[in-house]
């Protein structure tokens, strides 16, 4: 196709010469296809002189390719940005793009195309406003659950389930102007990875190890009979533990954690439960009503193991209480943390004796042999 144009063309221009030759001397015999065109661009002819934001940037040939130079302008610069790998929504030429009808040299008229071309080479100042599409990833913090666990002990925490972090996608057309932001829209905002909760087991389970500290065994105290020698029934005897006022079906607690060892019927004693403690102490606990535990089981401290009652020898419902320690009753009482309202009352000792300290007991009677008879004697 350009060839055959060509060829119309030097067809044309060679005739035009012959044309020319004929009415002048012709001082240049071999005249060739450029020195043709060289006279023809010298013609003037109508145009459109083209003007950017008031800049005269050069001359199409009418209205339409001005038109069409605007397009160009705009198409231009959105393959710039695809190949970029930008994704382009929009592209507004701002320049103000102008012509105006004028004369001009024919050899000084471009297509539309050829001056979009140079514009672009020469860095021709035109303003443009683009708008592209952008992605935001945004991620959303996990929730921490909390949950109870009596498989895992008290004060401790446990991760189950590890937490994970969602993502949202978020896109914003945004328009910038001359690389300067001027306009931004939020069009979508999607969970593309939902947060997985974080679960935290917390720990509900006592401890059944021993603290090696002692707690009262019953929530409310009062001591009707403390340790020690007593003038009973019209005789004196050694009180192995302290007497707890205690109605029948009251609450009794492990005094500290360990293992229970006896649960169960033993003599005076009524219904019974030892606990031995890890650093070889037993705590007794007897007359009881209800047992809640057997022998073998590991308690905590403060468990429910038992109801306080009247079984064994007793002239009325209480709590009788020992801490034994290497074999030997001790009195609870030195072990026990000093609780306000706790009311001891003393029987009357043999040797006014009110108060039991370990002096005062050494004087009454050799405690071991005391304890060894108090397991086989009636018990109070
Ligand atoms: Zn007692």
């Amino acid at each position: 196709m350009k060839i055959r144009n060509g060829i119309i063309a030097m067809l044309f221009v060679l005739t035009l010469l012959t044309l020319l030759s004929c009415g002048s001397d012709s001082d240049e015999e071999n005249g060739d296809v450029s020195d043709g065109k060289n006279e023809i661009s010298d013609v003037a002819v109508r145009a459109y002189i083209v003007k950017i934001d008031g800049r005269e940037v050069g001359y199409v040939s009418d209205k339409s390719e001005l038109d069409k130079l605007s397009t160009l302008l705009a198409e231009n610069k959105m393959n710039e940005l695809i190949e970029a790998d930008t994704e382009v929504i929009k592209v507004t030429v701002n320049s103000k793009l102008e012509g105006e009808e004028t004369v001009a040299d024919a050899s000084g008229i471009t297509s539309a195309e050829e001056l979009a071309k140079s514009f672009y080479e020469n860095g021709e100042r035109i303003s443009f406003s683009v708008t592209v599409s952008e992605k935001e990833t945004k991620y959303v913090s996990f929730e921490t659950v909390y949950k109870n666990s009596s498989s895992h002990y008290e004060g401790t925490k446990v991760v189950s389930v590890a937490g994970k972090n969602g993502e949202r996608e978020l896109v914003h057309h945004v328009t910038y102007t001359d690389g300067q932001e001027s306009g931004r829209t939020l069009v979508s905002d999607t969970v593309t990875k939902k947060a997985v909760d974080e679960v935290v087991l917390v720990g509900t389970k006592k401890s059944t190890a021993s603290t090696g500290k002692y707690a009262w065994p019953l929530k409310s105290v009062y001591i009707t009979s403390s340790y020690g020698s007593r003038y009973l029934n019209g005789s004196y005897d050694f009180h192995l533990g302290v007497d707890l006022r205690a109605s029948t079906g009251t609450s009794v607690y492990a005094s500290d954690g360990g293992k229970v060892i006896y649960a169960g019927w033993l003599s005076s004693y009524g219904y019974l439960v030892k606990i031995q403690h890890d650093n070889g102490d037993q705590t007794y606990y007897a007359h009881l009503s209800k047992i809640s535990v057997s022998a073998g089981n590991r308690v905590y401290k403060g468990q429910i193991i038992a109801k306080s009652g009247a079984t064994g020898n007793v002239t009325g419902a209480h709590l009788h209480f020992e801490i034994r320690k290497n074999g030997s009753t001790v009195n609870p009482v030195s072990y026990l943390p000093s609780m306000r309202g706790v009311t001891v009352s003393y029987s009357a000792a043999p040797d006014s004796c009110h108060v039991q300290t370990e002096s005062c007991l050494s004087r009454s009677v050799p405690r071991a042999s005391l304890s060894s008879r108090r397991e086989r004697e009636a018990h109070l």
